[in-house]
């Protein structure tokens, strides 16, 4: 394609930070992954990390509620993001969780233990120390409004919920389990509410954002939308 071999050549391209947020199954994945394919940039699914943060603190059978005990533990808690094969696999504490956190005990938990701000506050420094030298997309709820507020491009991806529950219910079937549109919808809506009800960090549209309703779209539509927009700021610079 040729904008991509333009956009490889481009001078800046390196530097910029590019913030994916949105709610859950809204297509942000996917796009991000083929917009850093399609730019050589590194892609960092923040919500992998706070899913490896809720495996382990399933594993080791903590109540949720216990919010002190869950931010002592993200402290000692090491979660690597390894794209060393083209795919991206997710390392805690040395293991390969990469299947593991996409599991749906760790969907339905991993929106309170998101709440908790010991455990924010270090994935977000971490966040911030992989893309402090750009060339970075970065996924997830608060990347726009509080990871990167200066990131040289925002988008806020919505799509209804309706076909938001078909995508997740899809990737579900994949890995052999079976759960009806309605079940999925019901979780989705009850994820985002608490997600964007939060205290600290709630999902949010920055001011500054571009919305990308992906409702209709293609994912390659998508990351044309995005890329279409990399191509206005260097363009600029
Ligand atoms: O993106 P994904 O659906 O895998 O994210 C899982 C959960 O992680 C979200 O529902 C949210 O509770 C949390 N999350 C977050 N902040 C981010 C990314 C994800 O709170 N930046």
């Amino acid at each position: 394609m040729k904008s991509y071999k333009i956009l490889q050549n481009a001078k800046n391209l390196k530097k910029l930070v590019i913030a994916i947020d949105g709610p859950a199954a809204s297509g942000k994945s996917t796009t991000s992954k083929l917009i850093a394919k399609r730019l050589g940039y590194l892609y960092v699914d923040t919500g992998a990390m706070y899913r490896a943060m809720t495996l382990k603190v399933l594993q080791q059978n903590i109540s949720l509620d216990q919010t002190e005990t869950i931010g002592r533990l993200a402290k000692r808690t090491q979660i690597r993001l390894d794209q060393s094969d083209g795919e991206l696999k997710v390392f805690l504490d040395n293991r390969d969780v990469t299947q593991a956190i996409r599991n749906q005990a760790v969907t339905r938990a991993v929106s309170t233990v998101s709440m908790i701000k010991k455990v924010r506050e270090v994935m977000v420094r971490e966040q911030r120390r992989m893309g402090k030298r750009g060339g970075i997309v970065l996924e997830g709820r608060d990347i726009g409004t509080v990871v990167f507020p200066n990131a040289d491009l925002k988008i806020f991806m919505v799509a209804h919920v309706e076909e938001r529950a078909r995508r997740r219910q899809k990737e579900l079937k994949k890995q052999g389990v079976k759960v009806s549109v309605e079940q999925l919808v019901k979780e989705l809506v009850e994820r985002d509410r608490k997600d964007s009800k939060r205290d600290i960090s709630p999902l949010q549209k920055a001011e500054d954002a571009v919305i990308l309703d992906t409702s209709k779209m293609t994912l390659v539509g998508q990351a044309d939308f995005v890329v279409q927009k990399v191509q206005e700021i260097l363009k600029k610079r």
